[in-house]
């Protein structure tokens, strides 16, 4: 199996990100849960697409890259993350989103904050937000220069090395602190993020389960399992990757990106039991699939859980959250 070391990465991450109890809302549920701050990754409002970005500009920049594609909704943390990273590394990032939403406010600032070009599509479709994508980067090759495309989120095998890294991270600093982790938890939008630590836990954490909360209707298991393959074959991994490894379980409400209540009241319960922001979209969601998960006693008694927090602020400054 080959190393993480041996795939080039661009350093754009504060690492090891700070992994904590929490020791209020323990307390409160009787449980025994953790934090991963993957909110403190340190480029922008930091997030999980800046381990993902480690490892694809690093590829991009291999490739003699000078400017960075990307594609998403309109208040996309990967979009705007992207735009940061190729701005850091000096490199210009054009965005191609979704006309569609809120386009207006939160990451929409930090995209044009941060020099990019933003592209707005009016089109449902990704494969119409593609097409444009494609436009612009024959245009951009006419012109003489080196595009580098970027899939929705980061979510293709070598972003995913990412969370795989994040998985070894986690497993050295539960050693440290003495604890097992019984079960991961994070929150599914393209898959790459939970692809990745489903396999790194298979890989370093073989006691835990890797839980995902999808946060729209698209099928993650498959999704999921495509990427934990493409993953393990980068690596040269021998690691049989099962079905039995998934376990997605759904948080949507009214529709990806739109709040939800039980999402609203787990943004204000973590904001007021521990001081920690999370957002409307990807990470209340996900907590609040976590607090049903915990109500339905899905979990055992006494079970160490940890949520992976992927980052999102910037949505809190976007997307209203529904009244209490
Ligand atoms: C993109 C994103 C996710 C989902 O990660 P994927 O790898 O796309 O599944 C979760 N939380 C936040 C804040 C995100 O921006």
């Amino acid at each position: 199996m080959k190393h993480l070391i041996d795939f080039p990465a661009v350093p754009l991450a504060q690492l090891p990100t700070p992994l904590h109890r929490l020791d209020n809302l323990s307390r409160e549920l009787g449980k025994n849960l953790y934090i991963k701050r993957d909110d403190l990754t340190g480029t922008a409002l930091g997030g999980n697409k800046v381990r993902k970005l480690e490892f694809l500009l690093a590829d991009a920049q291999a490739r003699g890259a000078d400017v960075v594609l990307t594609a998403g909704g309109p208040q996309s943390n990967h979009a705007m993350l992207t735009a940061a990273s190729a701005a850091r590394l000096g490199m210009d990032a054009v965005l191609v989103l979704k006309k569609r939403g809120v386009l207006a406010g939160g990451n929409l600032i930090l995209d044009r904050l941060f020099g990019a070009e933003v592209v707005l599509v009016d089109a449902d479709d990704y494969a119409d937000v593609y097409a444009e994508m494609d436009r612009l980067m024959d245009r951009l090759r006419a012109q003489g220069r080196t595009p580098y495309a970027i899939p929705v989120g980061g979510s293709v095998p070598l972003g995913s090395l990412g969370y795989v890294n994040c998985a070894l991270e986690i497993a050295n600093q539960a050693q440290a602190l003495g604890v097992t982790f019984d079960s991961i938890v994070s929150a599914v939008g393209s898959g790459g993020t939970y692809a990745g630590l489903t396999l790194g836990a298979k890989l370093y954490l073989p006691d835990t389960r890797s839980v995902g909360i999808g946060v729209c209707d698209d099928p993650f298991e498959a999704i999921a399992l495509d990427l934990m393959g493409g993953a393990a074959a980068l690596l040269e991994a021998d690691v049989p990757i099962s079905p039995e490894d998934v376990h997605i379980h759904y948080h949507i409400g009214p529709g990806y990106a739109q709040a939800s209540p039980e999402g609203a009241a787990a943004v204000r319960r973590l904001a007021r039991r521990e001081g920690i922001l999370v957002d409307p979209v990807y990470t209340g969601k996900a907590l609040a699939g976590l607090f049903q998960l915990l109500e339905e006693g899905y979990f055992d008694r006494d079970e160490h859980i940890l949520f992976v927090h992927t980052g999102g602020a910037g949505a809190l400054f976007a997307v209203d959250l529904p009244e209490e």
